[in-house]
């Protein structure tokens, strides 16, 4: 009797439960149908291919750009006692040649290969003598030149993966706008209801985004709230990584760099000392962290703008893999995004049109006024109904704002009371901005001590605060004529004369203030 996809999750990956469409997508494999599966980074992808590759009879193969990772990767199925062999250039000929001669021999599992080293006719070759079952394309979003990150030598696996026979697809990737998506799909062939997408929304992210002012005071604030903390600083140049690691370092700050001009041992080792603690902050362009597996990064500082919506999503989601409270802070002028622009001038055709739609929709995430999750998540086709996250920078100011409305409440609350607590609000409302109106008249109610002391306020105000103070509970409205009534909270909140709060959503500050767009 074959295992079932829940025993080898338990026992041998030692998982009690699957996350989030993990067991539909690998269902959807085991029953031989091409698969998209867009989860977010953490959200386990690589179980979704590893465990059907123990349980169909053929090879898998997982096409992706990261060479650097496989090697960590087979080394971590080996440890399962999972074999599975790597074919990437990297590797010198005697290594080549046993991991091939393993594979001719059935004795592996897995296959890990660069997309370029797929596409080579020794390779396909030595696939024609072997059945593959499972062709897994990671990082599928470099199929599209909608996506961040282009890579035409992926367009070229779709020909590969036609050419093998019975082989099942599938395309893994963190990011995909609707675009992406139906481009990876189209590209591939692929039919509609195998899509599975899961939720975007990491509830433990603290998303901000500050006006830019002064840049380096603000990377040492947030390196102090986080101090010794593992963190990352995402820079636009190679030159600003250098002189921002020089900046930090000068003040005594373990800080180390890494972009795509270091060498390859230098990088390594930094991106080494990071993930051992031995360097808390490293400072990198977006070469860094592809694939990154560190579970408790603390912070992700955009200290220049990101290159598009997608990218600044992938680049936060490496804060607070293990689920605990991270902050992913961008530091936004209007001055980089005119370098962008400058930048983008520069290219040329399709490139620069893709380019300006990532940067427009990045713009128009960070001009957003109101909760953060919600343009991000649209952005990834997601709805969020959530009134407040309760965790971005403008429904954190929200919450800080708390308003003493003791006084008002306590003139409403007793002109509701000497009028008897039988008329709505809007009539205690005009009793109390002194209107003389047929009904106030009617009632003599310009005779109350209230009448009139509420000039103050707009009649709207009042009428605000009435339900406000229904939402605390100090009043409620009863009966067909929505009469007004003090509730026994109001009445021992009057008498021991306790401060009524509330919180005011506020408008956020600063990053609009100058250079506002119209
Ligand atoms: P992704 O490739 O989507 O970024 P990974 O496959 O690297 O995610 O998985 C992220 C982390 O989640 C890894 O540490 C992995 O071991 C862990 N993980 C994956 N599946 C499960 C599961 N079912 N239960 C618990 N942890 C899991
Ligand atoms: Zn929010």
């Amino acid at each position: 009797m074959s295992k079932s996809p829940e025993t080898i999750l338990n026992d041998i990956f030692g998982y009690d439960l699957f996350l989030p469409l993990q067991k539909e997508v690998i269902e959807n494999i085991l029953q031989r149908k091409d698969t998209l599966a867009i989860m977010p980074t953490g959200g386990g992808k690589s179980l979704c291919y590893q465990i059907p590759a123990l349980l169909l009879p053929g090879l898998t193969i997982v096409v992706s750009p990261l060479i650097a990772l496989m090697k960590d990767q087979i080394d971590q199925l080996k440890q399962l006692g999972i074999p599975a062999v790597t074919l990437n250039s990297s590797l010198d000929a005697g290594e080549y040649f046993r991991n091939t001669e393993q594979i001719r021999k059935g004795k592996t599992r897995l296959i890990y290969m660069a997309p370029e080293t797929l596409l080579t006719d020794r390779v396909s070759g030595l696939l024609e003598t072997v059945q593959v079952d499972l062709l897994v394309i990671d990082e599928a979003h470099c199929i599209s030149e909608w996506g961040h990150d282009f890579r035409p030598e992926y367009r070229e696996l779709i020909k590969v993966g036609k050419g093998l026979k019975n082989v099942t697809c599938l395309a893994l990737t963190a990011t995909a706008t609707h675009k992406v998506r139906a481009d990876i799909k189209k590209s591939l062939g692929f039919q509609d209801h195998n899509e599975f997408i899961s939720s975007f929304d990491r509830k433990n992210l603290i998303i901000e985004i500050e006006k830019k002012q002064d840049a380096l005071k603000q990377t040492i604030d947030l390196i102090e709230q986080f101090p010794g903390r593992p963190g990352i600083i995402y820079c636009f140049s190679r030159k600003q990584v250098d002189e921002l690691t020089a900046d930090l370092v000068r003040r005594r700050y373990s800080a180390l760099p890494y972009h795509a001009g270091l060498d390859d041992a230098t990088r390594r080792k930094n991106q080494e000392a990071f993930i051992r603690d031995d360097a808390n902050i490293i400072v990198a362009t977006v070469a860094f962290g592809m694939g990154i597996n560190k579970p408790d990064v603390r912070y992700v500082l955009h200290y220049d703008l990101p290159k598009s919506l997608e990218g600044y999503y992938q680049e936060i989601g490496r804060a607070g893999r293990d689920g605990q409270p991270s902050v992913c802070r961008l530091l936004f002028s209007y001055g980089d995004k005119n370098k962008i622009e400058y930048l983008i001038r520069q290219k040329s055709g399709k490139e620069q049109a893709a380019a300006e739609e990532q940067l427009d929709a990045l713009i128009k995430y960070i001009e957003t006024r109101g909760c953060r999750r919600r343009p991000l998540l649209a952005y990834f086709g997601e709805s969020y109904l959530q009134k407040s996250c309760g965790m971005c920078d403008w429904c954190l100011a929200s919450q800080e704002k708390i308003i003493d409305i003791t006084i008002p409440a306590q003139k409403f609350m007793s002109c509701i009371k000497r009028s008897g607590e039988v008329f709505g609000a809007a009539h205690i409302a005009d009793i109390l901005m002194g209107a003389r109106t047929e009904k106030v008249l009617s009632h003599k109610h310009q005779e109350l001590s209230t009448f009139g002391i509420g000039k103050d306020r707009q009649k709207n105000d009042w009428l605000k605060l009435s339900d406000q103070l229904i939402d605390l509970n100090l009043i409620e409205k009863v009966g067909e004529f929505n009469s007004l009534k003090l509730t026994d909270s109001a009445v021992e909140m009057l008498r021991t004369r306790q401060t009524i709060t509330t919180v005011k959503p506020r408008p956020q500050r600063s990053l609009f203030e100058e250079n506002q767009p119209s």
